[in-house]
């Protein structure tokens, strides 16, 4: 790791798949300066249990995916970049298998397996260890490997600078507090997710929607709010990480069972436990409604399975319950849904331009279209992959040289995790996001949400620690996601009201676009 310079040529904020695919490509052209609020090992990546998809076996067909994916998409996907992530895929993934190769000679034997909402079995699997910890190994020692890139950890960015009409910086509180800013010829927002606007998430503590924050207030258009997509099947125990069990359980042949334990599935789809992600979660929902229960909760059931089978397709989550004394081969797991990922963010082409010069988004704060109104499981580390080096060429083919610019240096902040204040406004939008903004969504709840949000604002302004910039970035989005949601009076793939639970394709087959304090369709 190195410190800070005060100029580069490229900023990327996020040390994720899309970051560090990106920053491999800039690389060529100049230097690059990774940024990450935590440790590099601190990425979603980490966690990706199911896979990654791509079309790489003789079985497959590239039109297949791109059929499943806009099917996913419940008619809301850009087909043009749906095209471009299936047809880069194979490529994207063949050069980092050879890469990971490269690093580690015994090799890491790679599977396909089946998942919901794909007709073939192309998720790629990488056995004995997790998909996405796979990828991050190649990607960081080649990244590392090029001397044009410097990582730096623990470097929060608070702001973009920008000067005539285009982003030229970034300003940031480096790992001792002290704020600090760096000149630059573009930025890539690589910050990945926003799921602790929810009380309950898959997603790690750093997943507070800074990068659509940074590039709201940089005057970029942000898009497709209102789709959070909530995992069905999340372990619901008191004082246990919120510990995703994914869709391949199911696939494998695992049963949702209510707190009767009888399954209940095939009543809400004919598909039963292999209905689409957001099918899951309402009907869970609904389960836990009708139960009355005070603390509700459904089981997931692999106690019919195989116990040697479970435990040789699904090491790591077989050893992570053993450490919360639940042996899933004989036990029945406690679930609930969570908020796990954000189909919307900042709105960019195809080559992952935002619509201010100079600013760039790739991985999963973009909304470039790919995933529609609901994501295919398995699609977003492709995404990232793809979208990443696509951003990165962009950059590297409109590279400018960085203005020159005295630096600052300003009164010491705080880069602590720890603020009171900030953590219990922090708590109070979890509550009213997963209560009103949540995986049902109703007019007159959305309206007392944006409300309460609204009335928070003036406890939000002027942060000074990185907890209390987090909070004000949680509080913006989730303004955001109410106002989007509130302004799609229709049901569509992640999005769900009661109040018009269907389609309206004559109005809504378009996707929203906020401006300021309005939310236009387009
Ligand atoms: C539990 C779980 C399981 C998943 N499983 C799968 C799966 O099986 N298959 C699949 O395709 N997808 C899966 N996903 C989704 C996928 O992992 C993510 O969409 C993907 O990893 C996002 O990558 P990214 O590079 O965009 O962001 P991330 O990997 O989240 O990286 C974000 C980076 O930005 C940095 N950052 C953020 N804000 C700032 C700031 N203000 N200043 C400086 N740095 C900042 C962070 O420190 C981090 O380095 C899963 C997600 C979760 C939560």
């Amino acid at each position: 790791m190195k410190g800070l310079p005060s100029e580069t040529d490229f900023v990327v904020i996020g040390a994720g798949v899309a970051g560090l695919r990106a920053a491999i490509e800039l690389a060529a052209a100049g230097r690059v300066l990774v940024l990450a609020k935590k440790q590099i090992s601190k990425t979603h990546a980490e966690s990706g249990e199911g896979g990654l998809a791509a079309v790489l076996s003789d079985e497959d067909e590239i039109t297949l995916h791109l059929q499943d994916t806009l099917t996913a998409g419940d008619g809301l996907c850009n087909p043009a970049a749906v095209k471009i992530l299936v047809e880069e895929g194979a490529q994207r993934i063949e050069e980092l298998i050879a890469w990971a190769k490269h690093n580690n000679r015994n090799g890491t034997k790679l599977v396909f397996g089946p998942e919901s909402g794909h007709s073939r079995g192309r998720v790629l699997h990488a056995q004995g260890e997790s998909t996405g910890t796979e990828i991050l190994r190649a990607l960081h020692t080649k990244a590392h490997a090029q001397k044009h890139i410097s990582i730096v950890e623990s470097a929060f960015s608070t702001s973009l600078i920008a000067h005539d009409g285009r982003v030229t910086g970034v300003s940031l509180i480096e790992d001792k507090g002290t704020p600090q800013e760096v000149a630059c010829s573009a930025v890539l927002l690589a910050t990945g997710a926003m799921g602790q606007l929810y009380r309950n998430t898959t997603n790690l503590d750093a997943a507070t929607a800074d990068g659509v924050a940074l590039a709201f207030h940089a005057g970029a258009e942000v898009s497709d709010m209102e789709f959070v997509q909530f995992h069905p099947t999340v372990l619901y125990l008191k004082k246990a990480p919120r510990f995703l069990l994914s869709e391949a359980l199911r696939t494998e042949g695992a049963h949702l069972r209510n707190i009767e334990l009888d399954r209940f599935l095939a009543k809400y789809h004919p598909l039963g436990e292999l209905a689409p992600r957001d099918v899951v979660a309402r009907a869970i929902v609904h389960e836990m409604e009708v139960s009355r229960a005070k603390d509700p909760f459904v089981y997931l059931d692999l106690t019919h399975l195989s116990p040697a089978k479970v435990q040789k397709r699904f090491p790591r989550i077989f050893a992570t319950f053993m450490q919360h004394n639940i042996d899933i081969t004989e036990d029945l797991i406690p679930v609930r849904p969570a908020a796990h990922y954000c189909i919307g963010g900042v709105r960019t082409d195809l080559d992952g331009r935002a619509s201010v010069a100079g600013l760039y988004a790739a991985g999963e704060v973009a909304a470039t279209g790919v995933h529609g109104a609901n994501r295919l499981p398995s699609n977003s580390l492709l995404e990232s992959l793809v979208y990443g080096a696509r951003a990165g060429k962009a950059m590297r083919d409109e590279l400018k040289p960085a203005p020159k610019r005295e630096t600052a240096h300003k009164a010491a902040s705080s880069n602590g995790p720890v603020d009171a204040g900030a953590e219990g406004l922090i708590s109070q939008i979890q509550d009213l996001m997963w209560n009103d903004v949540g995986i049902v969504r109703t007019r007159v709840a959305m309206q007392k949400a944006i409300k309460s949000l609204e009335e928070m604002a003036p406890k939000l302004a002027n942060p000074k620690t990185r907890r209390a910039h987090e909070a004000a970035n949680l509080h913006l989005a989730g303004l955001l996601v109410a106002r989007s949601a509130l302004a799609r009076e229709e049901s569509r793939g992640a999005h769900y009201r009661v109040d018009s639970p269907a389609h309206d394709d004559k109005k809504f087959l378009k996707h929203s676009v906020i401006r300021g304090d309005r939310v236009v369709f387009l």
